[in-house]
């Protein structure tokens, strides 16, 4: 997936980590998770302990990692990164435990995708900051305590439902994050203009916020387009139209929408009616895995009105009919 994917590739990485808001006040938005952080990490700082386990949930590129580096920092304390799909083994997350430090930020990225037996020893690294190395095999095996020391555990998640319940209990701070409103969004394209040394007048930022799925990423990712088009086909200077003419170009519409978004919707009013049909289903007709369609196109459907999650399957609202410019069936909503 291109321009509109909400995962970062490559070079972008770069200049995502030079975008990155490093403390909590430069982080905009989110304005109640970032309340009740800072009051964990302020009752922490003065009791001179480690704060709870924290778990992120929230779609890709909506600063989860972002504010799990800021954590570190606010806390003054190293960050160790890693993720689920590396986790794969017991011993993987046990060789990262073992090298703690006391304090330290464990950040694990998609922790939902971790193993059976790493999340099990998760279990008892989070509640009693030891874990049990089995040595020997069969009935000759033993378990060997390993102390490991005190840490704080920054799990992140596109979905906190995927979590086994046992895991999701164990983090003291469930943060939820939410897709980002337009002035928000125009307030982190200021931001990153300034950053970038680019002029960006208020209209054409609001014309980018207008199509940036509620998400950060896409919103810095945009504007990079933005400028290109702005350098390559005019002087350089940045207007809304040069902005509207850009996105049309990358085929993001007005609402935001992209083509995987844009591909769902249209299979779902054309081959289905309108639904209810099964998230596979509507998978294959898309030609996508069904996480990649509920996990990155069905949440911002959703939050755009525009689709449903019933128990029967995918609805279409009335107003994903009429953005896509097509009339509902007449009992569609009888
Ligand atoms: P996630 O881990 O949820 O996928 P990231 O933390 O990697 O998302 O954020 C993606 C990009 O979006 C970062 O480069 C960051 O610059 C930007 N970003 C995210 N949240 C904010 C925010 N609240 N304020 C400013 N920039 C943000």
């Amino acid at each position: 997936r291109d321009l509109v994917s909400p995962d970062a590739e490559g070079d972008e990485r770069a200049i995502e980590s030079a975008l990155r808001p490093k403390r909590l006040a430069e982080f905009i938005g989110q304005t109640r998770v970032r309340e009740q952080l800072s009051l964990v990490l302020e009752s922490a700082l003065r009791r001179d302990r480690p704060p709870d386990h924290v778990l992120m949930s929230g779609s890709p590129g909506l600063g989860k990692t972002t504010l799990a580096m800021i954590i570190a920092a606010e806390l003054g304390m190293p960050l160790r990164l890693t993720s689920g799909p590396a986790l794969e083994r017991a011993g993987d997350l046990a060789a990262i435990l073992s090298t703690l430090s006391e304090g330290e930020v464990l950040f694990i990225d998609e922790i939902h995708r971790m193993s059976r037996p790493a999340e099990e020893m998760l279990y008892l690294a989070m509640e009693d900051f030891r874990v049990d190395i089995v040595v020997g095999k069969g009935p000759g095996a033993t378990a060997i305590p390993l102390e490991i020391a005190p840490f704080t555990l920054v799990g992140a998640t596109t979905r906190a439902g995927l979590l086994p319940a046992p895991l999701r209990d164990r983090f003291g701070f469930v943060a939820h994050m939410d897709f980002y409103d337009v002035e928000e969004l125009e307030q982190v394209l200021r931001r990153s203009a300034g950053l970038l040394a680019l002029r960006l007048p208020e209209e054409a930022a609001h014309e980018i916020a207008r199509r940036s799925r509620g998400t950060p990423r896409i919103a810095n990712r945009l504007l990079r387009r933005v400028r290109d088009f702005a350098e390559v086909r005019t002087d350089g200077v940045i207007t809304r139209d040069i902005a509207s003419a850009a996105l049309n170009l990358y085929e993001v519409d007005a609402e935001g929408l992209d083509r995987l978004d844009r591909a769902v919707l249209g299979a779902l009013l054309r081959k289905f009616g309108g639904g209810p049909v099964g998230l596979s289903t509507l998978a294959v007709a898309v030609g996508e895995e069904p996480e990649t369609v509920e996990v990155v196109a069905e949440p911002f459907l959703v939050r755009q009105g525009l689709l449903a999650r019933t128990p029967r399957g995918r609805v279409a609202t009335a107003a994903a009919w009429s953005h896509l410019g097509l009339t509902p069936p007449p009992d569609a909503f009888g």
